[in-house]
């Protein structure tokens, strides 16, 4: 069995502290890649609220080469993934498959040529917004006032059916989450959201939004964020396998994946304190009665199918 991760924030986090992925404080680090064995990651290049204006482009930028610097110094590990076939192949090779995501549209700053020239450095994911109004949408943290797709953000989508990227509605709020849904001619992924109607988060989906995903043949990664698993208590990696068990009762088993948020979150649930634990919701799933197959595709079968439907 493989792990496929749909969002972790190691490159931005990175690049702010100044460690390196084989020595740093943070959840991932080289060796707990590599402790979960051949897999696949999407890393995200995180747009600070810092670089907003002015030096979105220039800061993803700097993440997106970072990324590619990994690829050079760690082949015999690691590899670059544009495509399911791409993932398919490296997963076979033993490695991990390394994909490419940005993490706010303030990175296009405006422009479609942009997007094209990120496709062309490798990216094949973008989360529209983060918490805040840009020019393509408005996130979660807007409230649903804040409106849905902007035309640039309706042109942002069209542009993405056509070189075959991921469109993210998690950070989303709600009528930007239903325009997508409307615009998109392709399946899309919730890659780091988990269902509101265990924790009360207006990063969570409803479950509308959960069949709605599911309906389009999208998957939703689960998050490991505290806050969005239990509210005033100490979430544990019980409250991510709640998770799954409800996004697989609500939208059906093929809509759930994993999106651990790991170096985007400041506290981690008890038992998932870093990345080499992420296996450990495999073994729970097992005890729990999922068959071996339905395990895989939770894990990261569902990710990979979603990544071959709209990447290839
Ligand atoms: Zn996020």
């Amino acid at each position: 069995m493989y792990i496929f991760d749909s969002h972790i924030d190691t490159l931005s986090r990175l690049m702010e502290v100044d460690q390196t992925l084989t020595d740093n404080q943070g959840h991932v680090d080289l060796a707990k890649l590599r402790k979960n064995g051949k897999g696949a990651q999407f890393f995200a290049a995180f747009v600070s609220p810092t670089f907003y204006h002015g030096k979105a482009l220039h800061n993803t930028l700097e993440m997106l080469d970072l990324f590619w610097q990994w690829m050079e110094e760690y082949p015999e590990y690691l590899a670059f993934a544009g495509s399911g076939a791409d993932i398919v192949q490296i997963l076979n090779s033993g490695k991990m498959a390394c994909l490419l995501a940005i993490e706010g549209g303030e990175a296009l700053e405006g422009k479609l040529p942009n997007l094209r020239m990120f496709y062309r450095l490798g990216v094949r994911l973008l989360t529209l917004t983060w918490n805040h109004r840009n020019d393509l949408a408005s996130g979660a943290l807007e409230g649903n006032e804040g409106g849905g797709l902007s035309l640039f953000g309706q042109a942002v989508v069209d542009e993405m059916n056509k070189l075959g990227m991921l469109v993210d509605v998690s950070h989303l709020n709600e009528p930007g989450f239903w325009d997508v849904i409307r615009v998109s001619k392709s399946p899309v992924i919730a890659s780091h959201s988990n269902a509101r109607a265990l924790c009360d988060h207006p990063r969570n989906l409803t479950d509308e939004q959960v069949r709605a995903v599911a309906d389009k043949g999208g998957v939703i990664g689960v998050n490991f964020c505290p806050a969005f698993l239990a509210k005033n208590r100490r979430a544990t990696i019980h409250e991510v396998v709640q998770q799954i068990e409800y996004l697989v009762k609500v939208g059906g088993i093929e809509c759930v994946g994993i999106g651990s948020d790991f170096d985007g979150i400041n506290q981690t649930p008890l038992g998932l304190e870093h990345y080499g634990k992420t296996a450990e919701i495999g073994a729970i799933l097992g005890e729990r009665g999922y068959s071996e197959s339905d395990v895989a595709k939770i894990m990261g079968g569902n990710l990979l199918r979603l990544c071959q439907t709209v990447l290839d």
